[in-house]
């Protein structure tokens, strides 16, 4: 009898404990992917779906090369994988946690069903360093505040030895049938804004090259460059980490190895581990909030902010989502998004305080728009980003600490090079200006080809004003209380 091999965030042969344990089985394997269409699971936005139908179309290719198969089905998750061990005689299945709001609950029940037939369902972390529901304070208590919960967390993550991907999986005597990747229609047509995303290679081999790139180049100076949007200081591993076609722990390797062997210095090494550790005290703080019953892309983390006077601007938003804002750093990170599903970290967090401090409006109509743009949009990390930002979250920025839009692109993009990009009706215009331009005089402005409000729009808000306002309404919250 085979062994399902359930395949979920987890999208790799290498690194991967499920798959490590079917092979241990000694059965043959049954590998699935099933397009989950559970009610009450959230859906996975647009661009999460473009990179879902690449990804497990080179998974697919890489099982193939091994003399096996990835069988699709779809409908909820629960009866699909309990229909295919009855049509299948299966005698396990083994998959790696997601800890989606919903999913563990949804797993225990599908494991208690399994076992009610004599089946095992053997359940592992593939995904995170450490499992989100495992690291607590000494007291047993949820950790609130990042630095602590690193200080404790770090110590515990054991990276491991590689598990390299499997020449071969025997494969069993009949396959059963599986849909057709392309009748699922994951990748969008209407509108195909997707074309520009081109510069992404989802799937383990292009997972693998990131990593490798990034850790024989930006990694030697992230800690500074991280912060450069005009750069390209980051290592983009976002998509893949979250589609899980590399594992972190081989992530935490690589960037180790790179220390130890005296190619990079250990504070970069240590910022970029710290940045992995974001991603773990996110999954943790997210599992928490779903414990005690609140979704963590609906609930303030700080409840005081459920009385916060957001504004319902439904012009401004749309001005907001299409890089219309006036404020060019601000544009230039939204136009980035929708051009290539995904945005520099330090620039996502002048977009979100533009839209939550400036423009008053409820960072949760932020989280739904990335939700649906980003490739790497990620439950955990989006709305504890967002909460971080506007200052309800675990650890939060403090509310009355406003970005300043002009002064964070001349500190963070001091030559406009990143605007320039994504901006192109700002090229010309010179770097001391480029970030204001409404502060250049119109000799210099129509030298650039410039009219404001007709090639490049008016702010839509001024920034002394948006900011009073801002403290105004943070203030009504405390006098509120
Ligand atoms: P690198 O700088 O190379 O970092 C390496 C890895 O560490 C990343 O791939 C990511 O997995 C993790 N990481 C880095 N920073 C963070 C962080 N602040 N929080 C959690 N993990 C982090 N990240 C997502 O993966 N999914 C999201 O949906 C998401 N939404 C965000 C929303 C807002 C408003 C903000 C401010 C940040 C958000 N982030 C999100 C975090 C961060 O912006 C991205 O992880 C990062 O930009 C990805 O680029 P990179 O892979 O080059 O990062």
């Amino acid at each position: 009898a085979p062994v399902i091999l359930w395949f979920r965030r987890d999208l790799r042969l290498a690194d991967n404990p499920a798959l490590q344990a079917a092979l241990r089985s000694a059965a043959p394997i049954l590998p699935l992917y099933v397009l989950d269409e559970t009610p009450d699971l959230r859906a996975p936005g647009a661009a999460s779906l473009w990179w879902l139908d690449k990804s497990l179309a080179a998974l697919a290719a890489d099982l193939e090369a091994r003399g096996s198969r990835l069988i699709l089905r779809r409908g909820p998750a629960e009866r699909v994988v309990a229909d295919l061990e009855r049509e299948t005689g299966a005698c396990g299945v083994c998959w790696n946690a997601m800890f989606d709001p919903g999913v563990p609950a949804r797993d225990a029940r599908l494991a208690e069903a399994l076992a009610a037939e004599a089946v095992e369902a053997r359940r592992f972390n593939g995904g995170h360093l450490l499992s989100p529901d495992k690291v607590r304070t000494k007291t047993g208590g949820q950790f609130s505040v990042f630095t602590p919960y690193w200080r404790a967390a770090r110590p515990l993550v054991n990276p491991g030895e590689p598990a390299p991907a499997p020449a071969a999986l025997s494969a069993p005597a009949d396959w059963p049938g599986s849909d057709r990747l392309a009748n699922w229609g994951l990748h969008p047509t209407r509108p195909d804004w997707s074309k520009g995303f081109k510069d992404w290679t989802p799937g383990e081999a292009g997972a693998a090259a990131r990593l490798d790139a990034f850790v024989h180049g930006a990694l030697k100076a992230y800690a500074g460059d991280r912060d450069r949007p005009d750069r390209e200081g980051i290592s983009r591993l976002s998509p893949h980490l979250h589609f899980g076609e590399i594992s972190p722990k081989a992530c935490w390797r690589a960037a180790q190895a790179a220390a130890l062997r005296g190619e990079v210095p250990d504070a970069q090494v240590d910022k970029f581990l710290a940045e992995l550790g974001w991603r773990e005290f996110n999954a943790n703080t997210a599992l928490a909030a779903e414990a005690r019953g609140d979704a963590p892309e609906k609930v303030n983390v700080d409840r005081r902010f459920d009385a916060f006077p957001w504004r319902d601007d439904p012009k401004a938003f749309a001005a907001w989502t299409k890089g219309m804002t006036g404020y060019p750093i601000v544009d230039a990170g939204l136009r980035q998004l929708w051009t290539t599903g995904w945005m520099h970290n330090r620039v996502r967090m002048v977009v979100a305080s533009f839209l939550t401090k400036h423009l008053l409006i409820d960072w949760r109509a932020g989280e739904t728009w990335f939700w649906d743009t980003l490739v790497d949009a990620d439950h955990a990390s989006n709305a504890g980003n967002w909460q971080w930002v506007a200052g309800c979250g675990a650890d939060a920025a403090p509310y009355f600490r406003i970005f300043n839009p002009v002064t964070q692109g001349e500190k963070f993009d001091p030559d406009g090079t990143y605007v320039r990009r994504w901006v192109p009706e700002l090229a010309r215009m010179p770097a001391k200006l480029i970030h204001a331009p409404w502060a250049a005089d119109k000799a210099i402005l129509s030298a650039c080809g410039v009219t404001l409000g007709l090639t490049y729009p008016h702010p839509i808000v001024d920034h002394g004003v948006a900011r009073q306002r801002a403290l105004d309404a943070y203030q009504s919250l405390k006098a509120d209380r």
